[in-house]
């Protein structure tokens, strides 16, 4: 049964580890395409441009908005954030299932625009862990990380609206949980419109 791709949210508090999860999924399949998004924040050492986010000014990314070059965008911690258009858009088209690692803010506009995207919410096995680990990431000051603590209490607020939860405690477990949950989802009704009418329209022909 040939597929076309589909648009897959993975949100998660920050620290909860998704950016490695996302890196190993990429890399041990060949079927998934990671959107780049764009940020008004600073680059983290280490990041590169173009690579864990297209840096840009306020005016630029507003910019973009004006333009509707950006099928979300939300505010996190005083920063813009958002998922350009054009890539997304051409992956799909290729059949490559689109991952977005975004807030929930912009989890819940993918939603309502597209009504067959996944919703992934990835949780670190405990908040000590989650505290351990945004510390250990070294990265940021403490008002940041408090700052993002809080955030992360009002995002557990809506983890329900997600269609499942990963519990990020093994990397290499969660990364082959989380393909077996996509292949699933493939194969729900609600993904196989096209499929389904088409078949009717046959039976409805020998009948
Ligand atoms: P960070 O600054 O830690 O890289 O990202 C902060 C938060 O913004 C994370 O929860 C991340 O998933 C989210 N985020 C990153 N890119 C986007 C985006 O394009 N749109 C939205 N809505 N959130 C994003």
């Amino acid at each position: 049964m040939k597929h076309k791709g589909i648009l897959i949210v993975v949100s998660g508090f920050s620290g909860a580890g998704k950016g490695t999860l996302m890196k190993q999924l990429v890399h041990a399949y060949d079927n998934y395409a990671l959107s780049v998004s764009m940020t008004t924040r600073d680059p983290r050492p280490g990041e590169e441009e173009g690579k864990e986010y297209f840096f840009v000014s306020k005016e630029r990314f507003e910019e973009e908005i004006s333009k509707d070059g950006l099928i979300e965008y939300a505010r996190y911690c005083d920063h813009y954030y958002g998922t350009p258009r054009e890539y997304v858009e051409r992956q799909l088209e290729k059949g490559k299932d689109v991952i977005l690692e975004i807030e929930i803010q912009g989890a819940l506009k993918i939603r309502q625009k597209f009504p067959t995207a996944l919703l992934l919410f990835v949780m670190p096995p405990n908040v000590a862990e989650l505290k351990r680990r945004l510390e250990g990431r070294g990265t940021e000051s403490q008002e940041v990380i408090c700052q993002r603590l809080k955030r992360a209490a009002e995002e557990a607020e809506g983890i329900e609206q997600y269609d499942f939860i990963i519990i990020n405690d093994k990397l290499e477990e969660c990364v082959q949980e989380m393909h077996a949950l996509i292949r699933a989802a493939h194969y729900t009704p609600l993904r196989n419109e096209e499929l389904i009418e088409n078949i009717r329209k046959e039976l409805d022909a020998l009948n």
